[in-house]
This record gives structure tokens, C-alpha cells and sequence, in this order.
């Protein structure tokens, strides 16, 4: 069987084609103003790296932000359940998925099929979201990618203390012209997302496993950070990228629906 998630996010789009219960392949590619575009092209190149046509994919799943403009699609659902299900898939123990994409944060509690029980998001605010990271490393110059390189362990980390992501971006930048060195400010911004995520997450309630999805799961440094605050251990993604999760659960979802409608 043949099927296919395509996940329209607020700043990545994302496409997964699973063929017979394995992921054939993986697209990411920038979000557009016109996310029916968008969506076609991430889901073309998916089928091309996967060796498949339209006509062999049985079922389509549209999710993320966008997903009512997946014209292509056979049904859109929310991506709430699609991490629930691409994370249960990835590691069956997970009960908590914390996702932190570029416009919003939730924390998203499954049971043991992956179904979706419960969540809490954030999406009224930057802080404590990808967008929050975008801005900072803007300010600094520096790629949202390569922030990771800044971050130790060891590092004394600076104070962010602006709850607003526009006021941190000034105190950054007052930070760099005050000499205070890249991995202080990048630990300090680190610790200040992750005091958000942790406050999201603890309203749901914490279950083990936890694992975190979404683009920003990439940084090792906010992995550990909520490690830290939450006093938990974060199960990790074998070697697959915590940002197509969703995607690939819309994918898994449509085999479900292949073949019953
Ligand atoms: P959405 O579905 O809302 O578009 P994603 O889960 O695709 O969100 O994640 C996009 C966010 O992830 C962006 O804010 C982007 O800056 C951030 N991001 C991508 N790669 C990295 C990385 N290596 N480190 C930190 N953040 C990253």
C-alpha cells in the first residue's frame, strides 16, 4: 500500500510518502504565500524521491496550518493526531510529544495506539516558539541552524529577561554590544524557550516517554534544556528528522483510511 502526509506548516512544509508500513521518502521545504502551490511541488518531489505516481498512491492526508489548501487531498486532519501518531510510530512507549514548530507550541499526550487523549498549545505568543529562535539568531547574525554550534553545557548562561520576543531581540543585541560572548546569550535565550515549553507541558501533565517533534526538536540544546527544567530524559528519534513526525503520521493515518471509503 501505498500513501502520503503532506504537512503545510506556518513555516516549513513537509511531505512523506510510506510505502507497505515504511517511509519511502522525505521532502521539507520553505512555506509560500501560496501554500496550494507549495504543497503540489513538496508532494511531487516526494513522490519522485519515493519512485511513485499519483496514480499508485491509494490515499493523501493534508495537514499542519495549511492544510485545507492540499487540494489534492483525500481527507485533512489536524496535525495534533498526526504527531501523535508519526511519534508512537517512531518509539510505541511515547505518551507525551512536545512539538515546537515555528508559530506555535503543544504538548500532546497519546495513548498506547498513538491516539490523541489530550494537549495544550500555545499560539497567542512568539516566546517559546520557533519563530522566538528565527528572531534571536537574526539579531545575531547567525543562521537559527547553527545556534546549536553556540550551545555548552558548561557555559554560564546570561539572563533573557523580556517575556516579549521583540524586547529579547532588543536585549540581544544590547548583550552583543556589551561583548558578552555567543554561547552565554545562546544558553540564556535556550533556557528562557525552554521555561515556556516546560510551563506548556506541566499544565498537560508529563507521561513517559516523552520525545519532542517540529524543526526546532533539531536543536540538541532545547532537547536538553527541557531535559533540565522538566527533570525528565528525552527518548530521541533514531536518525529520523523530528520535523517530518507530522507528515509521517498523516501518512500512517491514510492507510487507515485506504480501502474503508
Ligand atoms: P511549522 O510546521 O509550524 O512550519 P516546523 O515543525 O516545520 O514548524 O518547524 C519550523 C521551525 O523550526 C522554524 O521556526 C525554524 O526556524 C525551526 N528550525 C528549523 N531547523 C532548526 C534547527 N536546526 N534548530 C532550531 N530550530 C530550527
Amino acid at each position: 500500500m501505498v500513501t502520503a502526509g503532506v504537512d503545510v506548516g506556518s513555516t516549513a512544509s513537509k511531505a512523506v510518502v510510506v510505502i507497505d508500513g515504511k517511509m519511502a521518502s522525505q521532502i521539507i521545504g520553505p512555506s509560500s504565500t501560496n501554500p496550494k502551490r507549495t504543497a503540489q511541488e513538496i508532494f511531487e518531489q516526494a513522490m519522485t524521491a519515493a519512485c511513485v505516481t499519483r496514480e499508485n498512491i491509494q490515499y493523501v492526508i493534508g495537514t499542519g496550518y495549511g492544510r485545507t489548501q492540499v487540494e489534492f487531498a483525500d481527507k485533512n486532519i489536524s496535525e495534533i493526531t498526526c504527531h501523535g501518531r508519526g511519534a508512537h510510530f517512531l518509539i510505541p512507549s511515547v505518551r507525551t510529544v512536545i512539538d515546537i514548530g515555528g508559530q506555535d507550541t503543544k504538548a500532546i499526550s497519546v495513548d498506547g495506539q498513538g491516539n490523541l487523549l489530550d494537549f495544550v498549545m500555545n499560539d497567542k505568543c512568539a516566546a517559546g516558539t520557533g519563530r522566538f529562535l528565527e528572531a534571536m539568531a537574526r539579531s545575531m547574525e547567525i543562521a537559527v541552524g547553527d545556534m546549536e554550534q553556540y550551545y555548552s553545557d558548561d557555559c554560564e548562561p546570561c539572563t533573557i529577561s523580556s517575556m516579549c520576543s521583540v524586547f529579547a531581540e532588543s536585549e540581544v543585541i544590547n548583550l552583543i554590544n556589551d561583548g558578552v560572548q555567543f554561547p552565554s546569550i545562546v544558553k540564556g535565550l535556550l533556557l528562557s524557550l525552554s521555561s515556556r515549553v516546560s510551563s506548556l507541558s506541566r499544565r498537560l501533565g508529563v507521561i513517559d516517554d516523552v520525545v519532542m517533534t517540529g524543526g526546532v526538536a533539531k536543536n540538541s540544546g532545547v532537547q536538553t534544556a527541557i531535559e533540565n527544567k522538566l527533570k525528565i530524559s528525552l527518548k530521541r528519534f533514531n536518525g529520523t528528522d523530528p520535523q517530518i513526525v507530522g507528515a509521517l503520521g498523516a501518512a500512517l493515518i491514510a492507510a487507515d483510511f485506504s480501502g474503508k471509503e
